[in-house]
């Protein structure tokens, strides 16, 4: 168990990719905010006073429609469609695999710019939908517990890539509306959490503007409180999610004294369990309404205790929370085991008992790998040279 140590780093020796933009090739116009949209509109010579009027029509095309081809934008002259098809692409990641587990649980391998994968997960449930969406390739921190931790290769997506996966999963499951057809409002998709692999606030802008295209009412349309964050805890970024993102909150927390969670979740050495609670009290946007979910995963003899869900209680108090209970999630090498039932039971009803809502969430897409925790990309396994990688960054 020697990744176990206290002495772990707080982040492993990744290889980060750094991101060139494209010289003189089409722009990609997926993940631009409605103001940078506008901006590269009248760059490729929209006349300012139209400037308004034909983000608004390609704004819907591309997020209500779904259209992926500037052709089909009917209700713009020809003249100017093809002006935007020189100029700009909708480019999406490229879904490599598909799998769907016994549940229903799908699971995505998307490439992406560079030849990199993540994934992406979909988990229906009886009356709503969840998109896992991920945020970086890898991760850098080193959760002792987590299969994405011990990836070696990190670039942090794009805003495009980060909405594309939503657009893709739409596409998959057919939920782009039919013109013509009466307005259905059930939505496959309902929820989207950041929760898939990578650490969200170590990429707080694209993950920031992808949401505010998520979020935009004439377009994907997903109410920012059906969107939940999930952070390991960085500390400096949290209270701008609240302000720049405006999203619910959901907390890697996983430990209730600093000796174990060091263990754990190693950014707890930079900010230790006061100092994160200390934020979490301030956050803006705290309410009844909008708690803040505490995420626990039940490693057997590790955290699981009674001792532990008595401690859990008492620091949270004065917090509006819930305490979301994760089964731990095995994956192969993973140095702990899942804690019992029996166990993962009396933990939860310690802490409902306190008086907060203690849901245990239920393992999906084990089959295939897709629960919390197990996603791992094989870009590592075919894992190039530094100086091969260096060259397709544009580097050399
Ligand atoms: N990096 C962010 C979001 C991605 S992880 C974060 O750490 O919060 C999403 C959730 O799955 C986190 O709560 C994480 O701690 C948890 N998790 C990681 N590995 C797990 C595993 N093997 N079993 C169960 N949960 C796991
Ligand atoms: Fe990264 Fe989250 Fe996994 Fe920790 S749990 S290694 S922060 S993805």
């Amino acid at each position: 168990m020697t990744d176990q140590s206290p002495t772990a780093p707080i982040t492993q020796d990744v290889l980060t990719i750094p991101r060139k933009l494209p010289e003189g090739g089409k722009v990609n116009i997926v993940g631009l905010t409605r103001d940078q949209l506008r901006e590269a509109l009248v760059a490729a010579g929209t006349p300012e006073k139209q400037a308004k009027m034909r983000l608004g029509q390609v704004w819907q095309w591309l997020y209500h429609w779904g259209a992926r081809d500037f052709a089909a934008m009917t209700n713009l002259a020809k003249d100017y469609r093809a002006l935007l098809a020189e100029r700009f692409e909708i480019d999406l990641p490229e879904v490599v695999t598909r799998q769907v587990s016994a549940d229903g649980t799908r699971k995505y391998l998307l490439r992406i710019a560079g030849g990199h994968e993540v994934e992406m997960v979909y988990i229906p449930e009886e009356n709503r939908g969840t998109l896992c969406v991920s945020s970086q390739v890898g991760c850098t921190l080193t959760c002792s517990f987590c299969h994405t931790g011990t990836q070696k290769l990190v670039r942090n997506l794009t805003a495009g890539e980060i909405v594309g996966q939503l657009m893709l999963a739409r596409d998959d499951l057919n939920e782009w509306p039919e013109p013509g057809a009466p307005k259905d409002e059930t939505r496959l998709i309902s929820n989207v959490v950041l929760m898939g692999m990578g650490e969200p606030l170590y990429n707080f802008e694209n993950v920031r503007d992808a949401m505010k295209v998520v979020m935009d009412g004439e377009g994907l349309s997903l109410s920012r409180r059906r969107i939940t964050l999930s952070t390991s805890g960085v500390v400096p970024e949290i209270a701008r999610t609240a302000e720049e993102i405006g999203c619910l909150l959901a907390v890697s927390f996983h430990a209730t004294t600093d000796e174990v969670r060091d263990r754990l979740v190693p950014i707890n050495k930079r900010w230790n369990i006061e100092t994160l609670l200390n934020t979490l009290r301030d956050y803006p946007r705290l309410s009844n309404s909008e708690r803040i979910t505490f995420e626990y995963v039940m490693l057997k003899g590790v955290n699981d205790s009674d001792a532990d869900a008595k401690r859990l209680v008492k620091l949270i108090r004065g917090i509006p929370a819930k305490i979301n209970l994760i089964p731990f999630n095995e994956w192969p090498g993973a140095p702990y085991e899942r804690s019992n039932w029996e166990r993962i039971e009396a933990f939860a009803d310690i802490v409902y008992k306190a008086g907060y809502a203690s849901p245990i969430r239920t393992p999906r897409g084990e089959d295939i790998m897709a629960a919390c925790g197990q996603l791992k990309s094989a870009t590592e396994r075919s894992r190039r040279s530094r100086a091969e990688i260096a060259a397709e960054a544009g580097l050399t």
